[in-house]
């Protein structure tokens, strides 16, 4: 026999479930039936391919309630776990989320009773319920078994056993339960059907149940009755196995919706995905005519920590063939920009020896996937219309997701573009759709403007808006780093308008005629300060491109522009970042021509063109405008001593 230590974090873990607080206990057995139906999928998929693996009997769920030792096990004789197995998946956190998650909670503090519920700890969850838990395994194929014991406390055992057969059996030594309020009683026979009706009932594979009790002629007048139909020795422990397994094993996908209430299919969901919270949406559909298949889709209520570490993600759907059980993650169902949707999928017309290799060129994979994409979209759309806070809710888990398939050329990028929210400057504290900005475009409006950045707070109070916000002119805020690069592809339009950053080139609002007067002061201006435009260049040459003047500006003095097709400097690093070679750009600076500023750098200019104040002024108005655009100086000790050198003539 051999110790091992747990690992640190999933003995944080376990610490949490021993001196859980969490009311919900029952869902420990929930997590067990998942696993053994888990296994048993397996099983069944690896002898389709291997008859030796074959099982005799039938793939099924045993459980045992003693109540006399007040132990319940659960057996399977699923797929099994070898040696390494047991340690790998019962001795560590295979979920990075979870580690995270442990991470940032406070481990000092009494562990909340909800903090279970935020995230799945499968197996884990035994020790809610046991002090002791014991897990014989035996993987398929191997004759060997080993044993797998554990209180919970820093270490686990390993040991060699034997098990007839490949598969699990886990025995758990229950908890007394004398004096703690509201925790049921899991050697019960009433208690233990009510948690596999309500959580387990899809399983499909038979749930059966055993009870192992004391035999007194009156603790079961019925069977044992007053003449003793059974032979009982009092004391002497009775086994009687209940008649029913204790699940219909229906398949849900394949039962009318109407039939199946809410909670029924959110325990699916949660049988599916071993998520512990309700999912946010439910996608049923089917397909009909020359193949047959359904679907049971659902949006989980919170993005799972993993979302954007692709190659870690639980990601896809289930698939099944004529209600068996095919693989698990079947990416191929759906395009990475849903990649946090979960559930079933059955054809009725695959062959049950489909491979992963297979379904990329399959030409039913290709048409499920493209209904599916359809149907989820349009329930998503609905969800906007209906429930508008919820889809709230929604985009803010899963926004910058979905408009990653703004990026994939074979997808309609209108149908996407119907679910995006952004937010705008007509609106401080709401999201708007691009429908609704659209909607409410002035007549004469030719593009959907934007500006793009980190950071909602520092876009919001762009100097680029300026001019915007004095023709009334609605802008959206473009704040994911995914919206740099969708934007900046070209030739992106939704409902024939073109998107436009305010950043970027020259801007020309209003009417023609407030065009054409635009352009004739600014030539005038251009004349007066023309000059003096080349003096500040020469101060600043290294850093723009240009200075020039703009309409663009109202109450600041200047800001950064880059020229049409320029990439933005957010882009840019990303791309660098990435091992790109990107050559190097510079802005344009631009000028607010009627502000006091540069009205009275134009007189200082006039009197003496070679005042060393040009140039320190060319610096400051660079600096600001790298400031206000959220950017990083180049030079920040040197800007400050600029600063500080006109404070000092000023005060
Ligand atoms: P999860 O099921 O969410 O992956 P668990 O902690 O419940 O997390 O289980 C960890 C792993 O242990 C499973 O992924 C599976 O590989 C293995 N496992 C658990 N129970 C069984 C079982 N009854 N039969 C075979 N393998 C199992």
């Amino acid at each position: 026999m051999e110790t091992h230590a747990f690992q640190a974090e999933t003995q944080k873990l376990l610490d949490l479930m021993i001196h859980s607080l969490y009311s919900n206990k029952e869902v420990f057995l929930r997590e067990l039936i998942s696993n053994a139906s888990d296994a048993l999928d397996r099983r069944r998929f690896e002898a389709v391919s291997n008859t030796d693996l074959q099982v005799e009997g039938e793939l099924e769920i045993r459980l045992v309630a003693n109540r006399v030792e007040r132990t319940l096990t659960l057996s399977d004789n699923g797929i099994g776990m070898s040696r390494e197995d047991l340690v790998e998946h019962l001795g560590t956190i295979a979920r990075s989320g979870t580690l995270e998650f442990l991470e940032t909670t406070d481990q000092s503090s009494d562990p909340t009773p909800d903090l279970i519920g935020q995230f799945g700890v499968g197996f884990y969850a035994s020790f809610m319920v046991a002090t002791e838990v014991e897990v014989i395994s035996r993987r398929v194929g191997e004759d060997k078994a080993t044993r797998w014991t554990s209180k919970g406390a820093g270490e686990y055992s390993l040991e060699d056993a034997t098990r007839d057969d490949a598969g699990t059996t886990i025995r758990l030594s229950l908890k007394e339960i004398d004096g703690e309020e509201g925790v049921s009683d899991f050697c019960d026979e009433w208690v233990l059907r009510q948690i596999v009706k309500k959580y387990s009932d899809f399983v499909a594979y038979p749930i059966s149940l055993t009870i192992v009790e004391e035999a007194t002629a009156a603790a079961d007048p019925e069977d044992g009755g007053e003449d003793g139909a059974i032979d009982v020795t009092p004391g002497v422990p009775t086994e009687r196995e209940v008649e029913e397994p204790l699940n219909s094993m229906k398949a849900i996908w394949t039962r009318p919706e109407s039939d199946v209430d809410k909670a029924e299919f959110d325990e699916f969901y949660k049988h599916v995905t071993h998520d512990f919270q309700d999912p946010m949406l439910r996608v049923s559909t089917s397909i009909e005519g020359t193949f047959e298949a359904r679907a049971l889709l659902y949006v989980p209520g919170k993005a799972p920590f993993d979302l954007y570490h692709r190659e870690r993600l639980h990601n896809g759907v289930q698939l099944y063939v004529r209600r068996v059980f095919i693989m698990d993650e079947c990416r191929e169902l759906l395009p990475e920009w849903l990649r946090f949707v979960r559930g079933v999928v059955d054809s009725e017309d695959l062959s049950l020896n489909v491979s992963r290799e297979m379904l990329q060129q399959d030409r039913q994979i290709q048409t499920i996937r493209k209904h599916l994409v359809k149907k989820v979209a349009e329930s998503l759309k609905a969800m906007a219309k209906n429930e508008p806070e919820q889809y709230r809710a929604f985009w803010a888990e899963f926004g910058p997701v979905v408009k990653e398939g703004l990026l994939d050329f074979e997808e309609k990028r209108d149908r996407i573009f119907d679910l995006v929210l952004a937010p705008s400057s007509e609106n401080e504290t709401d999201l708007v759709s691009l429908a609704d900005y659209v909607e409410r475009m002035p007549e004469d409006q030719e593009a959907i403007y934007y500006i793009a950045g980190p950071k909602l707070d520092v876009l919001r109070r762009s100097p680029h808006l300026e001019a915007f916000k004095e023709q009334g002119i609605e802008v959206l805020f473009l704040t994911d780093p995914v919206d740099e690069v969708w934007v900046g592809q070209g030739s992106v339009a939704y409902k024939d308008k073109p998107w436009k950053s305010i950043g970027h080139g020259e801007v020309e609002l209003g009417t023609d005629e407030d065009k054409e007067k635009a352009k004739v002061d600014l030539e005038k201006q251009e004349e007066t300060y023309g000059d003096l435009l080349e003096a500040l260049k020469a101060a600043i040459e290294d850093d723009v491109k240009e200075v020039r003047l703009s309409s663009r500006l109202k109450s600041s003095a200047s800001c950064l522009v880059l020229e049409d097709g320029d990439l933005s400097p957010q882009l840019e690093a990303m791309l660098r970042q990435a091992g790109q070679e990107i050559p190097e750009r510079k802005p344009i600076l631009e000028l607010n021509p009627n502000h006091v500023v540069v009205e009275r750098l134009g007189k200082r200019f006039e009197d003496n063109p070679t005042d060393p104040q040009i140039g320190s002024s060319a610096k400051l108005l660079l600096g600001q405008a790298v400031l206000a655009e959220g950017g990083q100086l180049e030079d920040p000790a040197g800007f400050a001593e600029l600063v500080n050198k006109l404070m000092t003539e000023t005060l």
